[in-house]
Order: C-alpha cells, then sequence, then structure tokens
C-alpha cells in the first residue's frame, strides 16, 4: 500500500529555532546509529520511519558509517526515502557526518578535504539524494588544519551538496575557533552535535555558553544514555535491548549498583511527575534553551510514541530540578 503521511503530523510536534539561523528543527529527532543496518529488520527499520514522520520527526540524523555494516544505514534509509518519502523529500532535514573510520587507507578517516568530499558524494550516492540538509564533521581531527576541514564543509555548501555545516564531539574551544572560520568563509555553523544527558553534562562546562553567544544551535545525542535513562533495565537486562546485543557502546558493565540505584531514584521522580524516566530525561535536555533538539534512537515505535508523548509535560518545578541534582550528586 502506498504511505500517506499522517495530516495531523504538524500538530504533533513543537518546533525550535535551530541558533540564529531560519531553520526549525523539531524537539525531537531521530538518529539510525542503531537499528537501520543490514544486521537489522528492515521492516522495523521502515515501521519507525513512517512512525517518526507520522509524528512530526522531520528530521533523520545519519552518518557515513552508520550500520553495521558501515554504510548500510544509509542504503537502507534511501530505500524507504525512495519507497515511502519521495514526494516528502522537501519536508525532511535530512543529516550526515563524516570523521571516523569509513575505508581502508590514509583517505577513510579524520578530516581531510580528500576523505570529507568523497565521503559526503558516497553517502548521496548511498541515499540517492541530490543533497544533504546538514552535512557534520563528525569528530575534531588532531592532525589536520582546521582551516583545511572547513574550507571543505564550506566547498560542499558551494556545491550544493550540504544546504548547511555542522559539528560534532567538538569541544567548546575547539568549536569557538571552526565556528569563527566558517563565518569567515560565508558558511556559518548551523548546528553542533554534543553527547548530552544526565549522565553526561560536558556540554553545560562551555559548549553550550559557546553556542549560545555564537547563535549556533545544539542537538544532543545519546539524550537517554542509550537506553540507560529508561525504565529498560530496571529488573535486569531485557533479551531484546541494547545492553543484551553485545553493543560495544553499551554493556552490562555500565550497569553499575550506583547508576541503577540513581536512575530507580529518578524513576521514582517520574513517576510522581506522571511521565516515564525515558520522558522525564528527554524534557531535562529540552529544559536548556540553548538545546534545539533531543536526537533519540529508537527499536520500537512506542519508543517514539514515548518521545512525543514527553512534549506535553516538559516543564520542571525548581524543586524537582533540585531533586535530580541531589539525585545525580
Ligand atoms: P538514546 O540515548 O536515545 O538511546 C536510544 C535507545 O534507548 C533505544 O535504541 C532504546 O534501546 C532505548 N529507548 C529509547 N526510548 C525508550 C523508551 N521510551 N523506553 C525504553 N527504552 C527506550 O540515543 P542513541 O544512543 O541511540 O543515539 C541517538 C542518535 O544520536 C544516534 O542514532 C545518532 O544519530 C546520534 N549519535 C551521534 C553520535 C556522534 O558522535 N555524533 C554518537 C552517538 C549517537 P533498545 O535498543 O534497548 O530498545
Amino acid at each position: 500500500m502506498v504511505y500517506q503521511a499522517d495530516i495531523q503530523r504538524y500538530h504533533k510536534m513543537t518546533w525550535h529555532r535551530c541558533g540564529h539561523s531560519g531553520l526549525k528543527l523539531p524537539a525531537v529527532s531521530l538518529g539510525l546509529w542503531h537499528n537501520f543496518g543490514d544486521s537489522s529488520c528492515a521492516d522495523n527499520g521502515r515501521d519507525l520511519l513512517r512512525h517518526a514522520f507520522d509524528n512530526g520527526i522531520t528530521h533523520f540524523d545519519l552518518a557515513n558509517n552508520y550500520g553495521p555494516p558501515p554504510g548500510s544505514a544509509e542504503e537502507n534509509f534511501g530505500r524507504v526515502l525512495r519507497a515511502d518519502f519521495a514526494s516528502y523529500r522537501d519536508e525532511l532535514i535530512i543529516s550526515s557526518k563524516a570523521g571516523y573510520t569509513m575505508w581502508e587507507g590514509p583517505y577513510g578517516d579524520w578530516g581531510s578535504r580528500k576523505y570529507l568530499i568523497a565521503s559526503l558524494n558516497q553517502s548521496l550516492k548511498r541515499m540517492g539524494v541530490e543533497y544533504v540538509d546538514i552535512f557534520y564533521h563528525h569528530r575534531p581531527d588532531p592532525e589536520t588544519p582546521l582551516e583545511e576541514t572547513m574550507t571543505a564543509l564550506d566547498h560542499l555548501v558551494r556545491q550544493g551538496k550540504a544546504l548547511y555545516v555542522g559539528l560534532s564531539n567538538y569541544p567548546a574551544e575547539l568549536a569557538a575557533t571552526a565556528i569563527a572560520l566558517l563565518k569567515g568563509l560565508g558558511t556559518p555553523c548551523l548546528i553542533h552535535q554534543p553527547r548530552y544527558s544526565m549522565f553526561h553534562r560536558a556540554p553545560e562546562e562551555a559548549l553550550l555558553d559557546v553556542l549560545a553567544q555564537s547563535g549556533v544551535g545544539s542537538i544532543a545525542f545519546s539524550p537517554l544514555a542509550g537506553g540507560i535513562l529508561t525504565d529498560r533495565y530496571l529488573d535486569g537486562i531485557p533479551q531484546d535491548s541494547r545492553a543484551a546485543s553485545g553493543s560495544r557502546f553499551l554493556s552490562s558493565e555500565q550497569l553499575t549498583p550506583e547508576k541503577m540505584d540513581k536512575v530507580r531514584r529518578l524513576n521514582a521522580l517520574a513517576v510522581q511527575r506522571g511521565q516515564k524516566l525515558s520522558q522525564m530525561a528527554l524534557a531535562w535536555v529540552l529544559r536548556d534553551r540553548r538545546v534545539t533538539s533531543v536526537l533519540i534512537g529508537a527499536s520500537k515505535t512506542s519508543q517514539i510514541d514515548d518521545a512525543i508523548h514527553m512534549l506535553a509535560n516538559r516543564d520542571f518545578t525548581a524543586h524537582e530540578l533540585e531533586k535530580i541534582e541531589s539525585i545525580l550528586g
């Protein structure tokens, strides 16, 4: 059956302007790091994408290396795009990135002009699109001159292969320098993508200030700490969870008794607020108006529903915020 997007979709989402740009992003965005590679169920991936879009999630975040195997998330996304979303391309914000190992040899990694330009060309082919909306440098490269990397991003925008550019995993000071370089080139940095959650608060130290002062938006990745900040692991490790999948990014060792004690106390507070822990964790990231969007992952459509329903209860009392601080210690 031909997919028809839910006509109510734009009423279900909240929109935030990305920094000082003209672009608005949904408060909740969906990342394709997990659950969209060739080792995942293609039908489930398609359901997740349709469900997200039906709920007003217009922003899908990819990278050259998402899979496994690397590249397969972009290929699978491209299939759904052609089959279901072809007539909705102008309603979508598609991002990709380069910066981690993608192919063998010295030109398939880090931040050279050679790598970035070749990688985006490959990503466009895999997804079957003429341009991405946002292209990120995925991580800082300690060897390549920052000027070279930023000039390559600017070049890709001028070629029409990316509409906007962003940085990811750049620490505050380096981000400030990169943002200034991009501004000088006439291609302002749209957005920064840092890890930010109740359990990873480094952006609060300086990065969010730098971004706010420069008019750059931010999209918080892994806002649920990969699923730890949910009710998923309250009673052990479910078979179908990320922690049970052998992921090197979320192992059972990370679910320490100390961490799980905090999770239980946070969960009790979420219940008092009349919401799930996952929803409180997302609302907490969005409490900071410098954050444009939370970039979630999902393995089930119900997880997308949880994130969307969070939008109806995203404010905190001062007392609740203090309580959260005391739990996080
Ligand atoms: P999250 O912290 O949102 O974790 C997502 C996982 O949490 C899901 O896959 C699911 O795990 C679990 N989950 C989600 N919602 C619920 C719920 N309501 N109840 C219970 N469990 C839930 O984000 P990710 O770590 O997946 O990262 C999100 C995106 O961020 C990535 O797809 C990618 O686009 C981006 N990213 C960027 C990076 C960068 O360097 N720039 C690095 C990492 C991510 P389960 O599978 O167990 O169901």
